[in-house]
């Protein structure tokens, strides 16, 4: 791939490495081969460096010397440990983005590519929401915290434009699956949460518990197309405004229909109940990838169907090692 990064060797430290999306990131790198001459990649874990702690940030930047930087480590989790620990969403991740920004800055990085989400858009919008909608009006209760601090660091990045001319810049992303996520029942996001549900209901031959009435709609993207995308941006995209990768408004399915898919793949051929007690968080927060599509027209997204039924192929096969 051609690349707009400038000369000389380049030292991408990717932040969050171990995780879903650093994975991702690493397997199209090393396993797909996406790499540039000169290109040197170091993927940390918090076994690295924990990024909450400032002197072990300016550790890990002083040890790597980075030129670029993925920022994908966070607090993350999905609806339910948002709403059972809003707080320290709030508290972590503002830690640990103005640690990383901040290093990033000191030690001279010349660009930043960090992660925000969909679900920190505003609650009462109009629809299809794009990047410029950001700061319109309270998000969703449930996420609030986990919002704000990610609202923060588009403001971050603009003032570090700005103040010093720094070119860190953010991403926005939906729901994101794929191998490697956290398939933990209680805190997991839904499409990783649910395979390893059923999983677990076909192997006890038990009934599938659903959270929530199955009405609400995402835009479930796959972790590899979000690890090829990242890999763009930090390559091409030269904005300071973030961008949203995610499939289209016309990709997006109830969590009932991704339900179907999951029992389709895993062969479940028990019975399916909706807790309709259990919250069902924001309805629908339905994004425009149509910046996107401006810059990369003719990106193939993975098949919805084709990337549920990899990952849970992945999880079966992965299931003694796998995040549960
Ligand atoms: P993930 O699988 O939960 O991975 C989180 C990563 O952050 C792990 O590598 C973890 O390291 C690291 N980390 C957490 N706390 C840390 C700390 N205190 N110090 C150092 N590292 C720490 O998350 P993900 O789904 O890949 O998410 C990556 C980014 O995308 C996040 O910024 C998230 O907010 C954003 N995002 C994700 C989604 C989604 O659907 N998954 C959607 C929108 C945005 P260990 O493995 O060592 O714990
Ligand atoms: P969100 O997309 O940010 O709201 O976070 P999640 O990935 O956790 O998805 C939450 C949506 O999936 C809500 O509508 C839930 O009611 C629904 N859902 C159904 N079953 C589950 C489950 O087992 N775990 C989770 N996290 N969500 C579930």
């Amino acid at each position: 791939m051609d690349s707009q990064l400038g000369p000389g060797p380049r030292r991408i430290l990717v932040t969050g490495g171990s995780g879903l999306i650093g994975k991702a990131i690493e397997h199209v790198v090393i396993k797909e081969g996406d790499k540039v001459d000169g290109e040197e990649w170091i993927f940390l874990s918090s076994k690295d460096a924990n990024l909450l702690d400032v002197v072990q940030t300016r550790a890990v930047f002083e040890k790597h010397r980075p030129t670029h930087v993925i920022h994908l480590a966070a607090k993350v989790g999905g609806l339910y440990l948002h709403m059972r620990d809003n707080l320290y969403f709030l508290r972590d991740n503002l830690r640990i983005n103005d640690n990383v920004l901040q290093m990033a800055h000191e030690l001279g990085v010349t660009k930043v590519v960090s992660c925000l989400s969909s679900c920190i858009f505003p609650d009462k919008t109009s629809y299809p929401i794009d990047e410029t909608m950001i700061h319109n009006g309270p998000p969703h209760d449930s996420n609030f915290c986990y919002s704000h601090a990610k609202r923060m660091i588009d403001v971050q990045n603009r003032a570090y434009f700005q103040q010093y001319g720094r070119r860190y810049t953010a991403v926005i992303l939906a729901n994101v699956f794929g191998p490697h996520d956290n398939f933990n029942i209680e805190n997991g996001h839904v499409l990783s949460a649910l395979i390893n549900k059923t999983y677990k209901a076909k192997k006890e031959g038990t009934a599938l518990n659903v959270w929530g009435s199955g009405n609400p709609q995402r835009q479930f993207t796959y972790s590899l197309d979000i690890g090829r995308l990242i890999l763009w941006a930090l390559r091409e995209y030269d904005e300071i405004d973030p961008i949203i990768l995610s499939v289209g408004e016309q990709d997006e399915v109830t969590i009932k229909e991704a339900v179907e898919m999951i029992v389709e793949s895993l062969d479940f051929k028990g019975e399916i109940l909706f807790d309709t007690s259990m919250s069902d968080g924001q309805m629908k927060k339905t994004a425009s990838n149509a910046k996107l599509r401006r810059y990369v027209p003719d990106f193939v997204f993975t098949p919805l169907k084709e990337a549920i039924q990899r990952t849970c192929e992945w999880f079966v096969e992965n299931y003694d090692s796998a995040r549960t």
